[in-house]
């Protein structure tokens, strides 16, 4: 995002005060200001955590100037877990879109004003939580699969698995979640 690298609904999604940050470089060496959050569910969304984990990378990658540095660097110092590509390719595209909110859930695109209402045709609020949880129109679909996920269930370890379990049953979350998200025909 930082290099102009990214998708336009990427970009969009940036307040105003982090765009052309590289004409206000500081002895902070380009780092953005962290995004004030009232809860942890938006604490670990994806653009107050992608300001942190900017914010936390050595001076030299952030002033690189290009993307390849920042890539040999996450290839050395920070692997993905494998369970996030577990699955088919567009249930994984799906359930990142969830996970990253530039979905089309009502709520994802109306915060970026894209929609007049946030609201679900159940007349609740479609956020990422009420479609994977609580939604009634897929009641049917969750209790059937839900049934088999293992260790915590909530939003957080449905999105971005369980700490405490294992990569394998994270795995296997992770196929259900998408198999869930698929069934649903939410997104089709
Ligand atoms: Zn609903």
């Amino acid at each position: 995002m930082v290099n102009g690298k990214t998708p336009c609904y990427l970009n969009d999604i940036l307040p105003d005060q982090f765009r052309n940050i590289h004409q206000y470089r500081t002895r902070s060496a380009n780092n953005f200001p962290s995004v004030p959050c009232r809860t942890t569910y938006h604490m670990k969304s994806f653009l107050p955590s992608t300001v942190r984990l900017w914010n936390s990378l050595p001076p030299d990658i952030k002033n690189a100037g290009s993307i390849a540095p920042l890539k040999a660097f996450l290839k050395i110092n920070h692997s993905i877990p494998n369970y996030y590509y577990a699955g088919s390719r567009l249930g994984q595209i799906y359930h990142a879109r969830i996970r990253t909110e530039s979905s089309s859930l009502r709520d994802h695109l109306y915060q970026k004003n894209l929609e007049s209402d946030p609201f679900c045709k159940c007349k609740q609020i479609e956020t990422s939580e009420h479609f994977l949880l609580n939604c009634p129109n897929y009641h049917r679909t969750r209790e059937a699969l839900f049934v088999n996920l293992v260790g915590t269930l909530n939003i957080d370890t449905l999105l971005y698995g369980d700490p405490n379990i294992t990569d394998i049953d994270n795995k296997k979350n992770f196929l259900i979640v998408q198999d869930y998200i698929l069934k649903t025909k939410r997104f089709t």
